[in-house]
């Protein structure tokens, strides 16, 4: 069995390259989770889990930066300028 081919699978949503095989259709390609027919190409998993990991890591500083900028507008410590072009630049509208 090729480990290069992985495949996603539309019903289930399960992602591998193992398939199972339909009785009687060797030639057909099912997903091992559900046997459903319904699957599709796609790449290797450890690419989109690492481009996965790499966004929640940047959406988490994202929040952890408009909390501590909420916390230093709130206190005082930076002018309300300051505040509402951060919020902008976050919001994505800057
Ligand atoms: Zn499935």
């Amino acid at each position: 069995m090729s480990g290069d081919r992985w495949y996603r699978c539309i019903r289930c949503g399960h992602v591998g390259s193992e398939v199972g095989h339909d009785e009687g259709q060797e030639e057909a390609r099912v997903c091992v989770c559900c046997g459903s027919f319904e699957i599709e190409s796609c790449p290797a998993p450890r690419f989109m889990a690492a481009a996965e990991i790499e966004a929640r890591r940047w959406k988490m500083r994202a929040e952890l930066l408009s909390a501590l900028i909420k916390r230093a507008g709130a206190c005082g410590a930076l002018p309300d300028g300051y505040v509402t072009q951060a919020s902008r630049v976050m919001a994505g509208t800057a």
